[in-house]
């Protein structure tokens, strides 16, 4: 989205980081279920799913974060033939004139890129615990940049297991190098 420079301290300090971001309360896990359980209207999934970001934020210690779950497909490419890529969802944030955050936001498309559907519930969490996690990097860890390192998905699944919901990621970490991420937004 954002051409910026790679930050190898960034990068270092993520992958570093390996720890559970936070240590959910049993409020938070019945959040969790909630949110996997919420049906298919975008408004309740989304007033849901802020519920538990909300919790997690105070339990971490963080600035509040919204959730915004647009009623429409992912935003993709496709070449006529096949998908190219899609985004389930995205992070960003803005830092006032005295350097608090202004605002943090969450993005969630609630359909698929192609055939439109609804996104299935553990995409839908997973991409939530995502999403969240660099809200975790950029203000819990204070990183100038949230990368996609093998750190940062061993927070994720950190989180999600102790959500009790790990069976919501994929088996294997994709850590796939330093590739999306930014100051101020994040894939
Ligand atoms: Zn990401």
């Amino acid at each position: 989205m954002f051409a910026r420079r790679f930050s190898e301290s960034s990068y270092r300090r993520s992958q570093a980081a390996t720890g559970v971001p936070v240590r959910p309360t049993a409020i938070a896990r019945g959040l969790t279920l909630r949110v996997l359980g919420a049906g298919e209207d975008a408004a309740e999934r989304e007033r849901i799913a802020q519920h538990l970001i909300d919790e997690l934020s105070r339990e971490a210690g963080l600035p509040p974060c919204q959730v915004v779950v647009p009623d429409r497909p992912q935003v993709h490419r496709h070449d006529g033939q096949r998908l190219q890529s899609k985004t389930y969802g995205y992070y960003t944030y803005r830092l006032d004139a005295q350097g608090k955050v202004a605002w943090a936001r969450i993005r969630i498309y609630h359909r698929t890129a192609v055939q439109q559907r609804v996104i299935a519930p553990k995409v839908f969490l997973n991409t939530l615990l995502h999403e969240w996690t660099h809200h975790y990097d950029f203000h819990g860890l204070r990183l100038p940049r949230s990368y996609h390192t093998a750190g940062f998905f061993a927070r994720l699944r950190a989180l999600a297991d102790a959500l009790e919901v790990g069976y919501v990621l994929p088996p294997e970490a994709d850590a796939a190098g330093p590739s999306a991420g930014g100051a101020a937004s994040a894939d």
